[in-house]
């Protein structure tokens, strides 16, 4: 039984550095993807900017129009001016060219604001570019370093599978069974010590009568609690 034991818990080791491994791969991935995410993000931000700075440039375009074609009216009128006839037809003509003009002005205006709102989109867009350069080169430093581990995993993937692998035969396929199947269903933690007679795996007194029969090594006993095989450990860690 005590052989046993003692494999089990070389078998769980294997297994937790295996988990541990996987989930560094898992979160330098994880990592990736929230940069690509927010990467993404700053690039759709780009383009709105910039399709607003083209609203903004097509609306200016207009207006500049719009002024060109009003001015040719108010020097149009303001020739005609001269050979008016009647003094009502000269007031209408004077207060038609004095609207224009106040339009003009109103465009004018309008067209400045234009350019200035322009202006701010071209700077929210530059500050958007430098972001993006950031975290372009902070995802670059990341795939490298995910690779970098992934590589060095496989590697050490193979000793350990090596090893679990010849540690798993010396273990009975039914008692492989049931590590197997505890672990899956405990969080990947399928033996565990017991110290004051407490599980660890679930921090749970034992009763004393089982405490007992733990500590006499003669047979497979598992927590009431979490089910997790248990081997006794005293306090200091030693066996
Ligand atoms: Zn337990």
């Amino acid at each position: 039984m005590k052989a046993n034991i003692s494999h089990l818990r070389e078998l769980q080791a294997i297994d937790l550095k295996i988990s541990a491994l996987d989930k560094e791969i898992a979160a330098g991935s994880a990592e990736i993807d929230s940069r690509s995410a927010s990467l993404e993000g700053h690039k759709d931000i780009i383009v709105q900017l910039t399709a607003k700075i083209a609203v903004c440039e097509q609306r200016r375009r207009e207006l500049e129009g719009e002024l060109e074609d009003e001015q040719a009216r108010i020097t149009e009128r303001q020739a005609k001016l001269m050979n008016v006839q009647t003094n009502r037809e000269y007031q209408s003509m004077l207060k038609e060219t004095e609207d224009a003009k106040k339009a003009n002005t109103q465009r004018e205006e309008a067209a400045v604001q234009l350019m200035e709102q322009i202006e701010t989109l071209t700077t929210q867009i530059e500050e958007e570019n430098k972001i993006c350069e950031e975290d372009e080169k902070m995802l670059a430093e990341d795939i490298a370093a995910v690779e970098k581990k992934a590589s060095q995993f496989t590697a050490e993937r193979n000793k350990i599978m090596k090893s679990r692998e010849s540690m798993a035969s010396a273990i009975s396929a039914s008692l492989l069974k049931k590590y197997t199947s505890i672990r899956d269903k405990r969080n990947g933690l399928a033996i565990v010590p017991v110290t004051g007679s407490v599980c660890r795996g679930c921090f749970m007194n034992i009763p004393p009568q089982l405490y007992n029969e733990l500590m006499k090594e003669d047979k497979l006993i598992s927590c009431p609690t979490c089910h997790r095989i248990m081997f006794h450990e005293t306090e200091t860690g030693e066996e």
